[in-house]
């Protein structure tokens, strides 16, 4: 199963990929999460994206659209992943289309407040990538990953300022990926209000169809 997630920051798509990636036995490949892990490996290309991703910027597509390729080609992406943060901009879509055929598209749809609301209280494992919220769904032990247990952190993006900017770059450039994947056929619409269950299990019935 070869899967895209779509919708604005804070949607969910990393909680649920998590889920789905154990479900459906494919890789949960988040872009966001490969250039956080070259950040902290203190890597060229994390020294050269740092800035934008502290910004909320979108790093070049060039630099994006190279690691997806070489990541894809990697053995466990062969029979199916979960693109979570990938493409953001047509032309990663249509870079996308020229490296693998898709099963469907997944559009995580949650409005502005939500959005917000859901950043701000955003917390994250830095060696996992694993998410948490500290209301709507907490770790066990407050502030504490449940499987590492190291603590857990906001991620400097998730600040008031960036949350902002993410927002107005996801408006601009990665919502007219709705209307490209849904001309195509591809599209699905998940309504991502709900807890992290439900909207699992509209996912299911989702891609099921
Ligand atoms: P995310 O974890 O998906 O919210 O991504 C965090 C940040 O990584 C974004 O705000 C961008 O700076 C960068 N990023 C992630 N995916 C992409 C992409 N497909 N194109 C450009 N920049 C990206």
């Amino acid at each position: 199963m070869k899967l895209v997630f779509l919708g604005p920051p804070g949607a969910g798509k990393g909680t649920i990929a998590s889920q789905a990636k154990t479900a459906y036995s494919i890789p949960h490949i988040s872009t966001g999460d490969l250039f956080r892990d070259n950040i902290r490996r203190e890597t060229e290309l994390g020294q050269k994206v740092k800035a934008i991703l502290a910004a909320g910027d979108l790093v070049p597509d060039e630099v994006t659209i190279a690691m997806v390729d070489n990541r894809l080609k990697e053995a466990d992406a062969a029979a199916g992943f979960i693109l979570d943060g990938f493409p953001r901009t047509i032309a990663q879509a249509d870079a996308l289309a020229r490296m693998t055929e898709l099963d469907k598209v997944v559009n995580f749809v949650l409005d502005k407040e939500t959005v917000v609301r859901r950043l701000s209280g955003r917390r994250v494992c830095k060696s996992t990538g694993r998410t948490y919220h500290i209301l709507y769904n907490p770790p066990k032990v407050e502030g504490i990953d449940d499987e590492t247990g190291e603590p857990l952190i906001q991620r400097d993006d998730d600040r008031e300022e960036s949350v902002r900017n993410r927002l107005e770059v996801y408006e601009a450039s990665t919502a007219p990926l709705i209307d490209y994947y849904r001309s195509r056929g591809l599209l699905v619409d998940v309504d991502a209000s709900g807890s992290p269950e439900e909207v699992f299990e509209q996912l299911k019935k989702a891609i099921s169809g």
